[in-house]
């Protein structure tokens, strides 16, 4: 079958041999699969646990393409992309989603960037009928933001920013906005994902005005939602937060980076890590989609098919594209 490989210098369309059936584990036509940061470190040859020769894709929607744990074949599904070791004491502690050992669907073993994939039968989550599976492709992303608002305790009313208006920052934006903001001000700066942000309804703004607005003593955000895990932004956004607020983490921060943590504790700042999901940050995800309350379809700004989706990669690295979806089926 035809997959998308990293290949240790560069990630291309490769004939691989399809999965073979297996105890426990269930095999899905893949129809969708997302491109995100992750896979863009995983072909820069920078992800620590990759290995040459990876089926990228962790993020994906497709039909089950035999029957397993009384599904048909034919349903539609998403998985919970996670490999959890059930031994360590998160694990043993109900925080299998941040097992110390954890690994991922696509990292660690084969993604589905490909015709089939197989996956343990138990990440398993069905989609609604009738639910586009672009859509369902993104359910992951979703699921993401789903759990770093709910990680953020946003309350009604609050003033929500946003750092990164990519895939995963305006998700959150937008989840922010479900859950109760009454404002959400989103920085970013290629030009395009600012229009992005602009037309769904958010006020975009520059890091900076929001540095000069807290020198000024006026009020800036309540919550602070980091999406793009840079540098420079740990290093400014203590001074961009109301006092008594609270910083969340969403996106990876490879090396350890200055904060001002002088201004956190004087002010009462709180730091709050966030790290993937819970299998219920994925139902609510689905949720959000199958009932509209959140709209993928503005964020998927690009479709490729898989015969063409070692370009796909480039797209995504000047900030022209949101999500970059591969389509393989349908
Ligand atoms: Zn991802
Ligand atoms: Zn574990």
């Amino acid at each position: 079958m035809n997959a998308l490989v990293w290949r240790g210098t560069a990630v291309a369309v490769t004939k691989v041999p399809r999965p073979g059936r297996a105890a426990g584990r269930a095999l899905i036509d893949v129809a969708y699969a997302g491109i995100c940061g992750t896979d863009l470190h995983i072909c820069d040859g920078t992800h620590p646990r990759a290995r040459p020769g990876l089926v990228i894709g962790h993020e994906f929607a497709g039909r089950l393409a035999e029957p397993v744990d009384g599904l048909e074949a034919g349903t539609p599904v998403t998985v919970e992309p996670l490999l959890w070791c059930g031994r360590c004491a998160a694990c043993r502690h109900g925080m299998r989603h941040v097992c110390d050992r954890l690994r991922m669907v696509g990292i660690d073993e084969p993604g589905a960037a490909a015709e089939q994939v197989s996956v343990p039968a138990e990440l398993l989550i069905p989609l609604p009928a009738g639910l586009d599976l672009r859509h369902g492709a993104f359910v992951e992303p979703l699921a993401v933001a789903v759990h770093a608002v709910r990680r953020s305790r946003l309350r009604l009313g609050e003033v929500v920013a946003v750092v990164g208006a990519g895939p995963i920052g305006l998700a959150v934006a937008i989840c922010a906005r479900l859950a109760g903001a009454s404002e959400v001000l989103v920085a970013e700066t290629a030009p395009a994902r600012r229009d992005l942000a602009r037309r769904l309804g958010f006020t975009v703004v520059d890091t900076v005005d929001l540095a000069a607005r807290r020198q000024a003593g006026e009020p800036t955000c309540d919550v602070l939602l980091d999406a793009t895990g840079a540098a420079p932004v740990a290093a400014g956004f203590a001074g961009w937060v109301n006092p008594g607020g609270r910083i969340v983490l969403v996106g990876v921060h490879s090396l350890p980076a200055p904060v001002d943590l002088q201004r956190l504790t004087f002010s009462e700042i709180e730091v709050i890590g966030t790290r993937v999901y819970l299998r219920e940050d994925l139902e609510v995800a689905i949720r959000l989609i199958a009932t509209g309350a959140a709209d993928p379809e503005p964020l998927l700004t690009w479709t490729v098919p898989l015969s063409a989706a070692a370009g796909a990669i480039d797209l995504l690295r000047d900030g022209s594209q949101v999500k970059v979806l591969i389509e393989v089926g349908r």
